[in-house]
């Protein structure tokens, strides 16, 4: 078994990164010391099926995944946060985990937004995350499950050079599929059959938190995790492509201060100070973004829930996250650090997904996506340096290198935060700047 030391180094030299969201280094968290390890099986966002599918064909590599971040923090239970519905996979874990009883399963709600980490760490343990804070504030750390099988790779040698995706929506055949980083989002479309739609808009991250695609020749970062095609009309399409101008005019206009965004907003009902109906009351007083009052947005999740809870379709999400981005961007500092207790009615304000799936008229993409094997080879990738939280990766080869899949590429800064970059195919380096490297097969 390896020392605490020698997992954080693997996993740093691995560059495993926080597989479901921001990306950040998974090293830096695996040095906290923790109660407990939490793996977030939530998968919450519509139609994801990446973590279902992982926990279906890797159980075990996830689950020891799991042991390594408990020993790296010294936690001395790891809890598997899986939804309830799913029997089969729970009875699947429980047939890996046998006898043991450092790791147990709790069976979450089927709802959105479940996997928020705050939300999940208290259904899970009933204690809330402080304002600003984090989990381990609560003595817990949370990794998602790719990145627990990351994890478990990473002290098997392998670097990180693949991701896991599903693609969904309007194409031709759903699917999760594992691809080397850095193909083209036109490439992983296309092993799903393609769009079925003609001017497809295309959601990376899904319908919820997800950004609209403006190039498909982007490449697959470590972050990459759905693509959710939709028709050009579909009201997700339309709304993600509406200006910010004109949903913080409708805003303005319309919103009638009912408090139901507040009501739902999950953050909110821990006890935290972000209030989306004060935000719009504050737009419409001619306040400036960077006014004092403002700073509740900080603590926005970017869940974008309220913008389901608002009874005359406004955004109050994106104005919320809008605000957030533009402080942060100020350089303004979340002023708030109480800790606080969790709203008692918070458990009857919660969005069920099937009625979340049916309001943003999803039903008919609500397919399976299992995990397809991809046989074809790909000839080029495009690695970005920046593919995570912290100081981007350096390059190390030079234009005429040949690299094999797994050599380091990118490293890091010594003593910085960041996470280095390896070869995703076997082939010869074409292009090499700060931003990215080129990497062509044989
Ligand atoms: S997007 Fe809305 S619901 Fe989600 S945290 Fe922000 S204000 Fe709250
Ligand atoms: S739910 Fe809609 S109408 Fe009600 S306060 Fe929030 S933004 Fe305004």
């Amino acid at each position: 078994m390896e020392t605490t030391q020698e997992i954080v180094q693997a996993v740093q030299a691995a560059g495993v990164t926080g597989a479901g969201g921001a990306g950040f280094p998974t090293y830096v968290k695996l040095q906290a010391e923790a109660e407990f390890v939490i793996a977030n099986g939530a998968e919450c966002e519509p139609l994801t099926h990446v973590d279902k599918q992982l926990l279906i064909h890797h159980a075990p590599e996830v689950i020891a995944g799991l042991r390594a971040a408990m020993q790296a923090t010294g936690a001395a239970r790891g809890i598997l946060g899986v939804k309830g519905k799913y029997k089969e996979i729970i009875a699947g874990l429980k047939a890996v985990l046998g006898n043991t009883t450092d790791i147990t399963i709790a069976e979450l709600g089927n709802f959105y937004p479940a996997g928020d980490e705050q939300v999940l760490v208290y259904d899970v343990l009933g204690r809330v995350v402080p304002e600003g804070g984090l989990p381990i504030n609560v003595g817990c750390v949370v990794q998602n499950i790719e990145t627990l099988y990351n994890i478990d790779a990473a002290l098997n040698g392998r670097p990180v050079t693949e991701k896991y995706i599903t693609v969904i929506g309007a194409v031709r055949k759903p699917m999760t599929v594992k691809v080397p980083i850095g193909v083209t989002l036109a490439e992983v479309l296309a092993l799903a059959g393609g769009a079925t739609v003609p001017d497809p808009v295309i959601l990376d991250g899904g319908a919820m938190m997800g950004n609209v695609v403006g190039d498909l020749n982007a490449p697959v970062t470590k972050r990459t995790k759905m693509l959710l095609v939709l028709p050009y009309d579909h009201q997700l399409s339309v709304k993600r492509r509406t200006p910010r101008t004109v949903f913080d005019a409708h805003a303005i206009a319309a919103c009638d201060q009912c408090y139901m965004c507040t009501d739902y907003c999950p953050r909110h009902a821990q006890g935290h100070a972000i209030q989306p109906h004060k935000l719009i009351l504050l737009l419409a007083s001619g306040v400036p973004m960077t006014d004092a009052q403002m700073a509740g947005a900080l603590l926005c999740c970017e869940c974008r829930t309220c913008n389901y809870a608002c009874p005359v379709h406004l955004a109050p999400g994106d104005i919320a996250l809008n605000i957030k981005r533009d402080l942060l961007k100020e350089g303004f500092k979340n002023p708030y650090h109480r800790t606080t207790e969790a709203d008692p009615y918070r458990d009857y304000r919660r969005v069920p997904m099937t009625r979340l799936i049916n309001r943003l008229d999803l039903a008919k993409y609500d397919a399976a996506a299992p995990l397809t094997a991809v046989t074809q080879p790909f000839s080029r990738v495009e690695l970005r340096m920046s593919q995570h939280i912290g100081m981007p990766a350096l390059p190390i080869v030079k234009v005429g290198d040949v690299v094999k899949t797994g050599d380091l590429v990118g490293e890091i800064i010594k003593g910085g935060m960041g996470a280095p970059v390896h070869a995703s195919i076997d082939g010869v380096v074409r292009q090499v700047s700060n931003e990215f490297i080129v990497i062509e097969a044989n």
